[in-house]
């Protein structure tokens, strides 16, 4: 259930996309600027209602004007060197999305690479975090949810696949050795 594509999320007719907002929830550059374009100026307002959101939380808004239902908005963290807590915020920010996804019994749910623009996440180790915390969190609650993740361009698609390749060739080789 985890489809990696290439596209402009702001074009995706899913039940919700995910925002990689920053904690003002006032909207920003890349992809938080073109979400709040496409969505119009009551996504802004509804933002604002919300009082911010700390970095690894996740907020949910209506989608406007955007194909897609709900804006699900989550604050990456900046990066720094990965040892002051990033990875594990990052973690939080997909699995608390996929929580409020569930909550709000969305069936399909598109991320952006969160954290990997203006945050400065190196791609490969955002995508690992990102396809991993995913991949755990539909195999431990067998969730009935597609997983999109969206890729601004086919280089990025490239490094997903793989990512994802080794990942699940990961899982099969522990399913293996706890066989025998
Ligand atoms: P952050 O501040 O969390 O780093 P950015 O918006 O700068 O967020 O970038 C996050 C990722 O989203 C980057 O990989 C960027 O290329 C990508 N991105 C930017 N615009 C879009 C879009 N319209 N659709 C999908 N991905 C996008």
């Amino acid at each position: 259930n985890i489809k990696i594509i290439c596209a402009d999320i702001t074009t995706l007719k899913v039940d919700a996309i995910v925002n990689a907002a920053n904690t003002t929830l006032l909207g920003g550059g890349g992809v938080d600027g073109a979400i709040h374009r496409a969505a119009g100026p009551e996504l802004l307002e509804e933002c604002r209602a919300l009082k911010g959101c700390k970095t690894g939380q996740a907020k949910i808004t209506r989608g406007y004007q955007l194909p897609a239902e709900y804006v699900i908005h989550t604050p990456g963290p900046i990066y720094q060197d990965g040892t002051h807590g990033e990875p594990e915020l990052l973690a939080h920010c997909y699995r608390n999305s996929l929580i409020l996804a569930r909550d709000f019994h969305c069936k399909t749910i598109a991320f952006p690479c969160i954290s990997a623009g203006v945050y400065g996440y190196p791609m490969q180790d955002a995508a690992t975090i990102a396809l991993s915390t995913v991949y755990t969190y539909l195999a431990d609650t067998k969730a009935n949810m597609i997983v999109y993740h969206v890729c601004f361009n086919k280089e990025t698609e490239a490094l997903y696949r793989t990512v994802l390749a080794n990942i699940m060739s990961k899982q099969s080789d522990s399913k293996q050795s706890r066989k025998c």
